[in-house]
């Protein structure tokens, strides 16, 4: 469970430690089922500095000065961690630290917790308050070819069985996370699609250990101001039953019950194509 990678989205460490203290504390049957099955790991702020000074990325500091690496044009070096787990990457001690973690507990399944802008459902246009999202496109140009298509279903699986759940209440509006109106994202470059695609990196992932990875993007950014705060409580609150429910749904086998196809009835507008970091826009019938 991780929150927090971009600093400037704080719902996701807020609502992992909510998690974490439900966990620890309630005694009810289904949190009794979810610890019975599982060892979770908690990652509930993965970019301290970057949540320090409220922005997305994090800066690049010399160890030696103690002062912020400039770039050739004076900036300072600010670097997306969510970007930054790549064969020739990982500028950040951050990324290098919490891929070895990823690399030594070898997790079966990840979560992934984000804000974005405010945004209207598909169709209805009712305001989202929670998106439902997969780095790598299910029937996309990636996730149908890794391990023999377990990861397009499991991934279509674990939102349908959150979508399913989360419709029970009545003040969660969800759709599927969409780019560009009517594109899905398909990136490589993205932690969580590394996950997935097994990175191997300087030779620390020698078995190419994945796992599949949802992620949840909660509608407000810190930008939007007051809009994003007067949500706060049902935001935090949203996060913690997605999370639970998921967590739930898996420790059952529900999640692995659920019709695929439920992800088609996740309301999103009709797919024109991906929008990748390896190949631009790749239209839906490539
Ligand atoms: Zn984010």
């Amino acid at each position: 469970m991780q929150g927090r990678i971009h600093g400037n989205e704080p719902y996701g460490a807020e609502s992992i430690l909510t998690l974490l203290k439900d966990l620890g504390t309630n005694g009810s049957a289904e949190y009794q089922q979810i610890r019975d099955a599982f060892t979770i790991h908690f990652i509930p702020m993965y970019n301290p500095d970057g949540s320090e000074l409220n922005i997305r990325q994090t800066v690049l500091y010399d160890d030696a000065t103690g002062e912020p690496l400039l770039n050739d044009a004076g900036q300072q070096q600010r670097i997306d961690l969510n970007r930054d787990w790549v064969a020739d990457k990982f500028q950040a001690d951050e990324s290098l630290a919490f891929y070895e973690y990823w690399t030594m507990v070898k997790p079966d399944y990840g979560i992934d917790i984000h804000h974005q802008g405010l945004k209207q459902q598909y169709g209805t246009g009712d305001d989202v308050t929670l998106s439902l999202g997969i780095s790598l496109a299910p029937g996309g140009p990636t996730l149908p070819t890794l391990q023999g298509g377990a990861y397009d279903l499991l991934t279509r699986q674990m939102h349908g069985f959150v979508f399913q759940e989360l419709s029970k209440y009545g003040y969660i509006t969800m759709d599927r996370y969409q780019v560009g109106g009517n594109l899905e994202i398909d990136i490589k470059g993205g932690v969580v699609s590394a996950m997935m695609l097994g990175l191997d990196y300087q030779g620390m992932n020698p078995t190419g250990h994945s796992n599949p990875v949802v992620f949840f993007e909660t509608s407000g950014n810190t930008s939007d101001g007051s809009l994003g705060q007067k949500a706060r409580g049902k935001s935090i609150q949203q996060n913690v039953l997605a999370m639970k429910s998921l967590l739930s749904g898996l420790a059952t086998d529900e999640v692995q019950q659920v019709d695929p196809e439920v992800w088609e009835e996740i309301p999103h507008a009709p797919v024109a194509g991906y929008s990748t970091d390896y190949a631009g826009f790749i239209p839906v019938s490539f």
